[in-house]
């Protein structure tokens, strides 16, 4: 083998090791590539799926409230003008809890008589807890 032969074979040598790198490099890169999407999708279904397990918590919670409205027809009479007049600006909802005039959270009404339906306290939901509890 002449030197020059021996620099050629040398030479192909290299190439074959440079071009076998590449194809794994790439060959890398396509499975980073799909691992990363394959990791999105995951994730996507698995927040697609607590979201609908939510909103069907939400469904029952709500289907219970009205089974228990339903129930008694002179509380749901109540809540549904007392809904139309706060709507309407015919009782205006305050901001604070009238026991303890917290602002946190949610305001809710609270019927001493659900007969007067527009007769109402309004309290932050510890308060009105409470005032279930231990009615006065
Ligand atoms: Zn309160
Ligand atoms: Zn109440």
């Amino acid at each position: 083998m002449t030197d020059d032969e021996k620099a050629r074979a040398k030479y192909e040598k290299k190439l074959a090791r440079m071009r076998e790198r590449y194809h794994q490099k790439k060959s890398d890169k396509q499975w980073f590539e799909r691992e990363r999407i394959r990791k999105r999708v995951q994730k996507r279904i698995s927040r697609l799926r607590d979201l609908s397990k939510a909103r069907a918590e939400e469904r029952v919670k709500y289907r219970k409230r009205t089974i228990t409205y339903k129930a008694d027809p002179t509380k749901n009479n109540a809540r549904l003008s007392l809904n139309y007049s706060v709507r309407h600006g015919l009782i205006k909802k305050p901001k604070k809890c009238s026991v303890c005039k917290n602002a946190l959270g949610r305001i809710e009404a609270h019927h001493k008589d659900y007969s007067k339906p527009l007769e109402v306290v309004w309290l932050c939901s510890v308060c009105h807890g409470k005032k279930h509890r231990m009615p006065n």
